[in-house]
């Protein structure tokens, strides 16, 4: 069997649906992106405010030039140029007193101008134990969390209030004493690895225009080049297993849309019932009811 004879069906069309779309439409797939919502892009999407004559966008507002996937995913539907990078400053440092100062990372990494000369040297001290444990990880890194590694590391309390705590949760949407000291690991080796050239892989990006137009309107002209179906208001019901392989899945209204492959791309708090008939679906039920949403730390208008 081709490629092209084989249909793949999506499950909701957030970012990460859109992107599996369509990735699998390019890689020669037929392709249906079912989405139960009349709109596509998920919580990244722009609401008209006719009071204001302007869109508030919902979504993805801060991203980083370590992000590879997502900046592939604008780069393949030709949206990579919509974004900006923001230049001079990195971070917005709150000092004691609550006064903010504009600072690169760098000067925020290696000064420290609250901390006492014993923190700053406790400080590169954790540093340096970073570099050593990216460099070689530790066997157990994959099973502790961010917050344990710098504990363990010995990372004084003043630079995870300054910075760490807040790049951890910046770029992994997730808490220190949750997000993975191995995923966090990752990010600072990918970091590391990207910045050593011209790109400024630590940078921040924004976007120029609303998020509908950065995020779907390019993609739905590649599904629509690759002849791909895209249905809104097409809830899932369920996939449907025989003998151990997918064969389709079911929708709300009992409609059955077969496939030789479903790609699942709902959050974790949606896959309930879903997976019912899927092998090991009760293992899959408990890591997704162990994942909590990230809080937001910033709001923008
Ligand atoms: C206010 C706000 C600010 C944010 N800021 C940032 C930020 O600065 N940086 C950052 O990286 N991230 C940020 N995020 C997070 C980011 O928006 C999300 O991580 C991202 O949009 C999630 O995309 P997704 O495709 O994984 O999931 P979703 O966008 O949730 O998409 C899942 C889709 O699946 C559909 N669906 C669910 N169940 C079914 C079903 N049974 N059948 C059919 N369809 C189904 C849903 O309707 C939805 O459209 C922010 C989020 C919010 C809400």
């Amino acid at each position: 069997m081709t490629d092209s004879s084989r249909h793949c069906v999506v499950i909701g069309a957030g970012v990460a649906g859109l992107a599996s779309a369509v990735w699998m439409a390019e890689a020669g797939y037929r392709v249906t992106l079912l989405e139960r919502r009349a709109t596509l892009g998920g919580r990244t999407h722009s609401i008209e405010i006719p009071q204001v004559d302007d869109v508030a966008d919902n979504g993805v507002h801060v991203m980083s030039g370590s992000m590879e996937e997502l900046l592939r995913y604008l780069e393949t539907i030709g949206a990579r140029d919509l974004l900006a990078a923001q230049s001079g400053t990195y971070a917005r440092r709150l000092l004691p007193g609550g006064e903010v100062d504009d600072t690169s990372l760098f000067r925020t990494f290696a000064w420290l101008p609250a901390a006492s000369i014993a923190d700053r040297l406790r400080v590169w001290r954790a540093y340096m134990r970073i570099v050593r444990d990216c460099a070689r990880p530790p066997s157990d890194l994959d099973t502790i969390t961010a917050q344990q590694w710098l504990d363990r590391i010995g990372m004084p309390k003043i630079a995870r209030d300054t910075w760490i705590d807040f790049l951890i949760i910046g770029a992994h949407n997730e808490k220190p004493n949750l997000i993975s000291a191995s995923a966090f690991r990752n990010l600072l080796v990918t970091m590391a690895r990207r910045g050593r050239g011209a790109a400024r892989n630590g940078s921040l990006l924004y976007s120029t225009v609303d998020f509908t137009s950065l995020f779907v309107t390019g993609a739905e002209k590649v599904l629509a080049n690759h002849g791909c179906e895209v249905r809104g208001r097409a809830g899932v019901q369920s996939i449907t297993v025989h003998d151990n392989a997918v064969t389709g899945v079911t929708l709300t209204d009992g409609e059955f849309i077969a496939a030789d492959a479903v790609i699942c791309a709902v959050p974790p708090w949606a896959i309930e019932g879903l997976l019912d008939a899927v092998p090991g679906h009760e293992q899959l039920y408990r890591a997704a009811a162990n994942l909590v949403p990230a809080p937001l730390v910033s709001v923008y208008l």
